[in-house]
């Protein structure tokens, strides 16, 4: 089926922005709570949300098999389920009824009250029920800096790191949506010098600048996806600050991995940009340093040029930059993660998410955690108001974007914007 949706000539009758990220070639899927309280699966153009549920009520998607209520639930789970044709059938034909050549609702108030929305009367809520979470650790920038600075080696990677895309498996209870706050959390730490761990407020709240995955139903019990037939199980990407204690971390993590450092709160934007969409941005992925399993060898270009950056805004104070990034700086792409998750036959399902890891880039101004840019807290941040930051302080609300532009078009995720409050206390 072709990407027609994709059409970078199209123009919606819709306005859309100059610096948009959501023109008529994006058309991301999301779930949100209307002005009347009902949830409902629905899109995006410029600033206009669109409830697919009327849409389909009102008989726009004839002829497209799709049960009744598809779009009248509060997960994307089962449309996902559906399958690649069915998601680009639908937008597809999105894109063609808000084609500005269209008059069908463009001309039709009643129908248009009904199924448009400004942002201001919605409230986006999590997209898909997320059963499994797994976070990689595929930057090679970011997994060096990290060696460097929690082991004390220079510039070492761990011996597996260059023959296996390294993960572990989340939780995915705190995965939640842009704009819910977190509660720095508690936890034992081992003071610097000392013997005894303490109890306390974690004093290095960290995020991580991260991209997620949302995978449909791919494999059963025992059958590996190979990874030439990847991409079809991969609906599409949201941005995900991976939210991590690094004082909690570094006193619990061996030898069983990541744990309470790391799950109690996964930040992700609300809209899930299709693989489709982003077909245009492709790219290729950094040359593999040493010899690959067959398993994990691909063809052709399976990284995506998304423009990524963090801002840190202290309460009651401006925005400051601290970082841009890059998605195509994986070293391990998502077809390699995805194949290499299912090799041993475990099961991948509708609706879970796949983290990539902190994306750093090469540079000092493009790592893509405080650990890093403040290289552990021996150079830390000067923002605009004049204070410093090595971690994140009480009531800072962290914000990461991301977006690809190219010849003209643009097509972005939003923002994932999380603040960060004090301890919780029982009310
Ligand atoms: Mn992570």
């Amino acid at each position: 089926m072709p990407l027609s949706a994709n059409n970078p000539d199209r123009i919606s009758w819709l306005h859309v922005g100059k610096n948009s990220d959501f023109p008529i070639q994006n058309l991301p899927f999301g779930v949100f709570l209307t002005r009347d309280d009902i949830i409902t699966i629905g899109t995006r153009i410029g600033d206009t949300a669109i409830d697919l549920g009327a849409l389909h009520q009102l008989g726009y998607f004839k002829d497209i098999p799709l049960t009744e209520d598809i779009f009248l639930q509060d997960t994307l789970n089962d449309f996902i389920a559906d399958g690649r044709k069915t998601w680009r059938a639908v937008r597809n034909r999105i894109a063609e009824i808000f084609d500005a050549n269209n008059d069908s609702l463009k001309n039709n108030t009643k129908h248009k009250e009904a199924i448009l929305f400004r942002l201001d009367e919605i409230e986006m809520q999590l997209p898909v029920q997320i059963g499994d979470y797994t976070d990689f650790h595929s930057s090679l920038e970011s997994a060096t800096n990290a060696a460097t600075i929690l082991k004390g080696t220079d510039n070492t990677l761990l011996p597996n790191w260059l023959h296996i895309p390294i993960g572990y498996h989340g939780r995915s209870s705190s995965v939640i949506p842009s704009g819910i706050p977190v509660h720095r959390p508690q936890g034992q730490t081992l003071p610097e010098g000392e013997t005894t761990p303490v109890f306390g407020p974690s004093k290095l709240i960290d995020f991580e600048l991260e991209m997620a995955f949302i995978t449909t139903d791919a494999n059963d019990l025992g059958e590996p996806i190979p990874i030439a037939d990847a991409e079809e199980y991969i609906f599409g990407l949201v941005m995900l600050n991976d939210w991590s204690a690094r004082d909690i971390q570094k006193w619990e993590y061996a030898p069983l991995g990541p744990f309470l450092a790391k799950n109690f709160a996964s930040s992700i934007s609300p809209w899930i940009v299709t693989l489709d969409a982003l077909e245009p941005f492709r790219i290729e992925s950094p040359k593999p340093l040493k010899k690959q399993f067959d398993y994990l060898k691909y063809e052709g270009k399976k990284s995506y040029d998304i423009n990524l950056e963090i801002s840190i805004q202290p309460q009651g104070a401006k925005e400051n930059i601290v970082s841009k990034s890059n998605f195509k700086y994986m070293y391990w792409n998502m077809s390699q993660q995805l194949a290499h998750h299912t090799i041993n036959g475990c099961p991948v399902n509708s609706g879970d998410m796949m983290g990539s890891g902190t994306i750093s880039g090469p540079t000092e101004d493009s790592y893509g955690s405080m650990l890093e840019l403040s290289w552990n807290g021996t150079k830390p941040l000067k923002l605009k108001d004049g204070s410093e930051r090595s971690f994140i302080n009480d009531n800072d609300t962290v914000i990461m974007r991301g977006h690809c532009e190219k010849d003209g078009t643009r097509i972005g995720f939003g923002e994932v914007s999380t603040k960060l409050l004090p301890v919780y206390t029982k009310k």
